[in-house]
């Protein structure tokens, strides 16, 4: 049907663009994957003009006996697939689940704990320009020298400021978290623990990465990364405690947001089923095996992945001692048809804008069906034009990784029904 290119040529162009830059390009930013034809067909549902303020059973608005269900069946299934007694599927966005929990948990000007943005940290871990820097005291820990996260920076850290909140979870790092010792922290000052995990949620569901649900009081994360549902958030706990719950509730809805998303819960409980199969684990296991063999490919081709190589579906690499710029080998990238982003790595002497490393994840070539043959081959372009950036003769190489690009991807569509179905 091309209903929207008779009526609305200009958009439907702009959307026809971008499917074809998914479908031509490879992606690996680490945050990214592809939804799939279910969770998309549950998001494009009649459900999108439901109002439903309120949560299942306790309504403002009337016609919601069928939204109800969908909800419910939504938090049923993440409370399985991550052994929790407590959802919350209404977030809109992972900030929004974050600043949910905060209402939540922390007053305006108490002092939290979370790990910077410079070092692998999220905006709403207490980053300057976000609500959690602005309106409370923010303290933040980092990596150690060699990469890895610093955990007795962040122990006496939390021992000088008695934070009322710490927050572990990442954007950037690629090394299994010791959620059990931010608990014992915790613990030990009074604290309360939130874990942000949108990063590795897919993993966790899976089982390949340590659960932070048995250790933190609460649990955020996205749907849309590594755990490939719809655009979202969601909370978690399994802490037992009827008033917590009771507090996260009324900070989602009426704390921070009016009407749930239906059409998007609806979305979240297709992929929490989708999750629960034997092939979502395995595809989360090929995930980090591609990883593995990537960063395995730069370090022998003499790139500096930091922390010496990664545990889940992301690294970093750094280009310090090549003296390149995150920027440039971005920008160079994606004239050959491979998304990645600019990322800053420890020891970083430019600027967040223009940075000396590059973040690389795996979940979305993964789904369209990469193997470690292609992530092996793909990781060997990415070092060639490097190589050719250092020496100042990169056009040439960027012509021909990106015919190389394009003959993979032809090879590996996104929808054609086997990767992602
Ligand atoms: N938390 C972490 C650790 C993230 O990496 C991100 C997004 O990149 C978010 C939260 C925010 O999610 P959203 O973009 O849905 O607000």
């Amino acid at each position: 049907d091309d209903r929207l290119a008779r009526l609305d040529p200009a958009l439907a162009e702009a959307i026809l663009e971008e499917t074809a830059r998914q479908e031509a390009h490879i992606e690996l930013i680490a945050s990214e994957n592809y939804a799939s034809p279910l969770v998309m067909e549950a998001q494009g549902s009649q459900l999108t003009n439901k109002y439903a303020e309120g949560y299942p059973g306790k309504r403002y608005y009337g016609g919601c006996e069928f939204v109800d269900k969908v909800e419910t069946l939504a938090i049923d299934r993440a409370c399985a697939l991550f052994g929790c007694d407590y959802a919350n599927v209404q977030p809109h966005s992972g900030a929004q689940a974050n600043a949910a929990v905060f209402m939540a948990l922390v007053s305006p000007g108490d002092t939290i704990l979370g790990m910077s943005l410079a070092h692998g940290g999220h905006l709403t871990h207490g980053a300057a320009p976000n609500f959690s820097g602005k309106h409370y005291n923010a303290i933040q820990y980092g990596l150690t020298e060699s990469g890895e996260l610093d955990y007795e920076e962040m122990e006496r850290l939390a021992r000088e400021h008695k934070p009322k909140m710490i927050i572990a979870g990442f954007s950037a790092y690629s090394r299994v978290v010791n959620w059990r010792r931010f608990r014992d922290i915790a613990d030990e000052i009074g604290a309360w623990l939130m874990v942000d995990m949108a990063h590795v949620a897919g993993l966790v569901a899976a089982g390949h990465y340590p659960s932070p649900i048995p250790h933190a009081h609460v649990v955020t994360t996205t749907t849309h990364k590594t755990l490939r549902g719809p655009r979202g958030g969601l909370i978690l706990s399994a802490n037992g405690d009827e008033t917590l719950y009771k507090k996260l509730n009324s900070a989602v809805f009426p704390g921070q947001q009016g009407g749930p998303l239906m059409h998007v819960i609806a979305a979240k409980a297709a992929a929490f089923k989708e999750a629960m199969s034997q092939d979502f684990v395995s595809y989360q296991a090929r995930v980090i095996d591609n990883a593995r063999v990537m960063a395995g490919v730069f370090m022998d081709r003499g790139y500096d992945v930091v922390s010496g190589g990664t545990d889940d579906h992301l690294f970093l690499v750094s280009l310090i001692r090549q003296g390149l710029t995150g920027k440039d080998a971005d920008a160079s990238l994606g004239r050959a048809h491979i998304t990645v982003n600019k990322n800053s790595v420890p020891n970083d002497p430019q600027s967040p804008f223009v940075t000396s490393g590059l973040r690389i994840g795996t979940p979305a070539a993964t789904t369209r069906g990469f193997g470690e043959e292609e992530c092996e081959a793909l990781a060997g372009w990415i070092c060639d034009l490097l190589d050719a950036l250092s020496t100042g003769e990169s056009d040439k190489v960027e012509a021909d990784v990106r015919a190389k690009v394009e003959a993979v991807c032809a090879r590996f569509p996104v929808y054609s029904g086997a990767s992602v179905a």
